[in-house]
């Protein structure tokens, strides 16, 4: 009940949360209830303050943040069945419903595909082969695409960038007059391909709102979670939104901001102080979540931060124990110690923790390789966020190739991708026949693709095509056909999938190509498919209600609108916004919690690592600096008990074959001693105690099943053959003593 909710909060969380302020900025540091408050003060809005449900819009960063609001609405029947009739989502999502149900007022059809961060960086690539050499000695296609997307997050259009830079532009050979041009062509692809890349769906909704500001009036409410994440077209599409002296609450804390490379710009705060009257700002000062060593080494490490402004937290939560500080020969042992840790804490916390407890943060993708062979060795399952999207990975995006081509006949990315998956003969040659094809006579690409069929058999010696080839393409043409016929009869999404997978025989691609890999990838990938292929028949469920951001106060003035374009015929296009828009793997969808772990490792602690070793310029340097001064910042916090530092000595570098000595990273060099111990925390009896009381867990019962297994045991961590000694009851190891009496043994794997 939201009585409840409001009685256990502290006096300033009360304030935030019960604020009649129309603007309100609740800013705090990480654990402070920033995000508790935001979903306290939703179910207060509307209970105590009637405001009506469908007016309300939450905006999150991430899909699997807007799922686990709602579902806190729901659970902790603070709002019950209204939650589902919120508005909430990422800017993305929300922008991208908008511009289905009103874009054709600006030019947008309905049935626009969205370009993600891979389809982008494809058309781009395009883009640039027909463009004239030179072009491409500014960089790589990602040179260009960082470059247009920062424009873009800076809400400038083609035409505003060359103004903007106009001086520079008229200089031939010019970095800004090249990315001017690429810029323009970019533009133009997409539009040929009617697809809008993430940017866009910002940019274009700002447009719409900005021509049509009566779609802003169904909203009377708007919430920011993660404020500091914001760049500023996500900031013009606020105030956008709040025009005519809208209730505009946001929670954010600026030594959190990570997303500098999205172009986050933490200034947003002060232009909103600027930009609004009576803006009334919260601090938040008591964090609920970690014990006070975690809270200090963290807030020695944000010290790094020169030029941020100091805040205060504090915690009435309990000591625990000092961080512990492991340092590994080289990584796998790192990984080793790590995933032996896990079991150790698992079994002596003597099932006060589970699997589900621990994070393990590693900066750098492929470091995670020892850690997925340890994990597995020792049958632990494991769920990977941040790396490969799930629908990143190649055979989903195949099927969701074929699913785009469906809906959208002129996204060419998407035909290019699957016109000869599996193989039937339609090489690159005819592909760019099709696309010239396209381009020339305004075909969408299975148009111009039957024309190419048609005289493909001709006279012409050039344009004839191997008669099976031919049989091929009338094939592919027939199937896509039938595709678009069971989208258009409102078919379940579940079932256009499956027909997809079957008509399309991936199955037998996939065998193809991993024949020499053998059965074991080919399982891996095609399980892959099937979980799509899961994921689509829930989505006709799982997606009731949320989409739900239009209002019944404007459909006077939506008439325009052709009832055949309505969101029900469109059950396909949802879906595969669903799947571009999710910018979490498809595995996080019902995973409960916020980001906080009563278990978090921050691996890779050295230099090289954090920061990161490819920084050349002194700028580079100094933002890659502040950056991790905050990314380990955000990671120390996300710990609720128990925190590692670990670094390793030395790396292995493939390219030079040889092992690399690192040091610490300086971000953690001069961490006090008094905050950490170089071994691994005692797990006695008062450990268990402290613990269930701070995740508010039961106390199990001690049983006698722990002292029954009294000798020493040993680590199974070949390289330091460390001895571990257990005392009573729980263990406790000493990591610093192993490493000196083995440091001789560092030779050895020098020989690798
Ligand atoms: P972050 O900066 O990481 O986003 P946050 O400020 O949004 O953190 P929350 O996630 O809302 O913080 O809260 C952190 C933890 O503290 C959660 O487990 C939450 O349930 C708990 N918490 C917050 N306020 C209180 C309170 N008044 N009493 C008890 N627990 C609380
Ligand atoms: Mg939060």
């Amino acid at each position: 009940m939201l009585e409840d909710v409001l009685n256990k909060m502290n006096s300033a969380q009360y304030q935030a949360a019960t604020s009649d302020a129309k603007v309100l900025q609740i800013l705090a540091g990480p654990g402070s209830g920033k995000t508790r408050v935001l979903t306290t003060r939703v179910a207060w809005l509307v209970k105590e303050r009637n405001v009506d449900p469908d007016t309300i819009l939450v905006v999150t960063f991430t899909n699997k943040a807007a799922n686990e609001m709602r579902n806190r609405l729901q659970s902790n029947d603070l709002l019950g069945s209204d939650s589902t009739r919120l508005m909430m989502g990422t800017f993305h999502a929300s922008c991208s419903s908008l511009l289905r149900r009103y874009g054709q007022k600006i030019g947008i059809r309905q049935n626009f595909t969205i370009a993600d961060t891979a389809a982008s960086g494809k058309i781009l690539e395009t883009v640039l082969k027909e463009l004239p050499k030179e072009l491409q000695i500014y960089g790589k296609p990602a040179s260009y695409r960082t470059a247009i997307s920062k424009a873009k997050c800076q809400a400038l259009t083609c035409d505003m960038y060359d103004a903007e830079h106009s001086n520079d532009i008229k200089k031939q050979g010019s970095e800004k007059r090249k990315i001017s041009i690429v810029y323009r062509a970019y533009q133009q692809e997409l539009l040929k391909c009617n697809a809008l890349d993430f940017d866009d769906l910002l940019m274009e909704g700002c447009n719409l709102l900005e021509k049509h500001p009566f779609i802003a009036r169904s909203y009377r409410y708007i919430l920011v979670d993660e404020y500091q994440d914001t760049n500023l077209v996500q900031y013009n599409l606020i105030k956008l939104l709040t025009q005519d002296n809208k209730g505009l609450t946001i929670v954010g804390d600026p030594d959190q901001s990570i997303y500098g490379f999205r172009n986050a710009d933490i200034s947003n705060f002060r232009k909103m102080q600027t930009d609004y009257d009576n803006v009334v700002v919260v601090n938040l000062e008591e964090n609920y979540r970690s014990t006070t060593h975690i809270l200090d080494a963290a807030s020695m490490v944000i010290q790094h931060d020169k030029d941020r402004l100091p805040k205060s937290l504090f915690t009435n939560n309990c000591p625990g124990v000092p961080i512990s500080w492991l340092t590994s020969m080289e990584a796998d042992l790192e990984a080793n110690a790590i995933v032996d840790e896990i079991v150790r804490l698992e079994k002596y916390s003597n099932g006060i923790l589970n699997h589900d407890d621990f994070c393990i943060l590693i900066r750098i993708n492929s470091h995670s390789l020892p850690y997925e062979t340890a994990l597995n060795k020792a049958k632990i399952p494991y769920r990977m966020r941040g790396g490969l999207r799930f629908f990143d990975r190649a055979e989903v995006k195949d099927v969701l190739g074929y699913l785009r081509l469906t809906a959208n006949p002129y996204d060419s990315e998407a035909f290019t991708r699957i016109v000869n998956v599996p193989k039937r003969g339609i090489g690159p040659v005819t592909v760019k026949r099709v696309r010239t094809l396209a381009e020339q006579k305004n075909l969408s690409m299975l148009e111009a693709l039957a024309e190419v069929a048609k005289s493909g058999g001709g006279s012409d010696a050039n344009r004839s095509l191997p008669q099976p080839t031919v049989v091929e393409m009338s094939r592919f043409l027939e199937m896509m056909s039938s595709f678009q016929a069971l989208a258009a009869s409102q078919t379940a999404v579940g079932i256009i999938v499956e027909t997809v997978i079957k008509e399309s025989n991936i199955e037998r691609h996939l065998h193809n190509q991993y024949d020499k890999d053998g059965k074991e990838v080919f399982k891996t990938h095609w399980s892959n498919v099937e979980e799509l292929l899961d994921f689509a028949q829930r989505f006709n469920t799982s997606s009731a209600g949320q989409d739900n951001n239009t209002s019944e106060a404007t459909s006077s003035q939506t008439s325009t609108q052709p009832a055949n374009e309505s969101d029900d015929s469109d059950a396909l296009v949802r879906f595969l916004d669903s799947t571009s828009l999710d910018l979490e793997s498809a595995n996080d969808e019902v995973e409960e919690g916020g980001l906080e772990w009563p278990c978090v490792f921050a691996t890779g602690c050295e230099e090289g690592v954090i920061p990161f070793a490819l920084c050349t310029t002194e700028k580079e340097i100094q933002e890659e600096c502040l950056l991790c001064s905050r990314l380990l910042y955000v990671g120390m916090t996300r710990a609720e008990a128990f925190l590692y530092i670990s670094e390793v000595n030395q790396r292995h570098n493939p390219w030079q074959q040889q092992w690399v000595e690192c040091a610490t990273s300086h971000f953690l060099a001069d961490l006090p001693e008094s905050l950490y111990q170089r071994k691994f925390p005692l797990l006695n009896a008062s450990t268990r105690e402290w613990l269930a009381h701070l995740l508010d867990r039961p106390l199990p019962e001690e049983t006698s099943v722990l002292e029954s297994e009294g000798e020493a045991t040993y680590l199974k961590n070949d390289a330091l053959e460390a001895q571990r000694y257990r005392s009573d009851e729980g263990e406790e190891y000493d990591v610093w003593d192993d490493y000196e009496r083995n440091s001789s043994d560092r030779n050895r794997y020098r020989s690798y």
